[in-house]
């Protein structure tokens, strides 16, 4: 029987409160000082791990400090920093252009403004999400591979395109837990609810969860 509105609204309440439970400080794992830094990281992070952005973006940090520094670049000397991040011609692309549109259209700065940032170059829902989310303290739903799974797993949503997804979730889950619940779900998905092998007998959700033990 289909779970109504209603009963997955106080669902996700106990899911909300056992993941904060467990993941007090769950965060954003890129390393960044600013809206700027954390944009560069978030284009650098397509397909390819947080890890390996944290390894690469302390040299460009300390080469490129403004909108005007990224807008400047030359191309073949970024690439060569971002290489081992892959895909990294289109990347530095994308980033040379959102330099010269940040400084173009929004006086260097990063927009505090989920439209605008849609509009700016290698920026999707998901990358606005996290800026909204992690730069600004707005609220915002980030849906990564991690939380494609967990909100399957978790019987949020059937859906597997992140657009619908986070439209399903925006009315389960309280506007101001958003971010949080976000960070956690990256956080239980990279350390309990893996995508080879969940480990449902260790699971701080495991009571709310339709699928536990079935895979
Ligand atoms: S019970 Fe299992 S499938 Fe459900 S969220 Fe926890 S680890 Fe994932």
């Amino acid at each position: 029987m289909k779970e109504s509105l209603s009963k997955r609204k106080a669902r996700g309440g106990r899911v909300l409160r056992a993941l904060r439970r467990a993941y007090p400080d769950a965060h954003c794992e890129l390393t960044h000082t600013n809206p700027l830094e954390l944009t560069i990281g978030c284009i650098l992070s397509a397909q390819c791990t947080d890890k390996r952005v944290n390894q690469v973006t302390p040299a460009l940090f300390a080469k490129y400090r403004t909108a005007a520094d990224w807008a400047a670049a030359k191309p073949a000397e970024l690439e060569a920093g971002i290489h081992s991040t892959g895909f990294f011609r289109n990347k530095a692309r994308n980033i040379i252009a959102l330099g010269q549109q940040l400084v173009e259209r929004f006086g260097g700065n990063v927009p505090n403004d989920f439209d605008a940032l849609v509009t700016l170059p290698g920026i999707g829902r998901k990358t606005a999400n996290v800026i909204m989310v992690s730069a600004f303290g707005q609220p915002g739903i980030v849906v990564d591979t991690h939380m494609i799974r967990l909100a399957n797993r978790l019987g949020f949503t059937r859906q597997r395109d992140p657009v619908k997804i986070e439209f399903e979730l925006q009315p389960i889950l309280p506007r101001p837990q958003w971010g949080h619940f976000s960070h956690a779900i990256v956080f239980h998905g990279r350390r309990c609810c893996t995508a080879r092998k969940p480990q449902c007998a260790d699971c701080c959700v495991r009571r709310w969860c339709p699928t536990r033990d079935q895979w």
